[in-house]
């Protein structure tokens, strides 16, 4: 179960956030100030959702602290889409932002993602034999290891997290880009997709885990 530090002072909004996190399946603790979360920041938390107006500081400073000391994932609440601070934001490292007014359903999602992304799900996803460990990043089919390059784990974890959702190749390539840094052209994106059905699939012509949805794109699971 993940765990959220909540940093917020509005007192409706932390009240009525940690009971909706809670009823995810999240455990989910507030705070109130930027002194009572950078105390608190170390009892093994998964990820931080960080205000940014506080009563003794802003959540800017809180947010690198919480990086560089305990290696805590950040979403950011704004109050405004204010371009300035969300470029601050992600430029000290947030994984990512939502702007009040937000609803709660949307953060979760976002959170879900957050702590996929920064392998703190700590999830087993077990399909058509294969196995993959997000905490260890470690493929298995039928107990044996199947070596990925990043790229191509990168891949598989996108269509793994969409389960039963078509993906066009412009969200592929929009997800791969993401995670490389630099530009992944559509015949790569056709490469990286035939190397890992080569790796993961029983039969790479006959593909049961990353099936081709035609004219539209992939799907993996029913
Ligand atoms: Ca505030």
């Amino acid at each position: 179960m993940a765990k959220i530090l909540i940093v917020e002072d509005d007192r409706s909004i932390v009240t009525n956030l940690t009971e909706f996190l809670k009823g995810e399946g999240f455990e989910a603790e507030a705070v109130g100030s930027v002194s009572d979360a950078l105390y608190r920041a170390g009892e093994g938390f998964d990820l931080a959702l960080l205000d940014i107006g506080l009563p003794d500081g802003n959540g800017f400073s809180v947010c690198s602290e919480l990086k560089s000391r305990f290696d805590l994932p950040v979403i950011f609440l704004t109050a405004s889409s204010d371009e300035f601070s969300v470029v601050t934001g992600l430029e000290l490292g947030a994984e990512d932002y939502i702007a009040k007014p937000f609803r709660p359903r949307e953060l979760v999602s976002r959170i879900r993602s957050v702590l996929r992304r920064t392998g703190k799900a700590g999830s087993v996803i077990e399909l058509e034999g294969l196995r993959v460990d997000t905490e260890k990043a470690l493929v298995t089919k039928g107990g044996r290891e199947i070596p990925l390059s990043a790229l191509e784990y990168k891949l598989l974890l996108v269509f793994l997290n969409n389960r039963g959702l078509v993906l066009s190749r412009a969200k592929l390539l929009e997800e791969i880009w993401d995670a490389a840094g630099d530009f992944v052209n559509d015949n790569t994106l056709t490469v990286y997709i035939k190397r890992l059905r080569d790796k993961i699939e029983d039969d790479p012509a006959e593909p049961r885990i990353i099936l081709t949805v035609r004219g539209l794109g992939y799907k993996v699971g029913p």
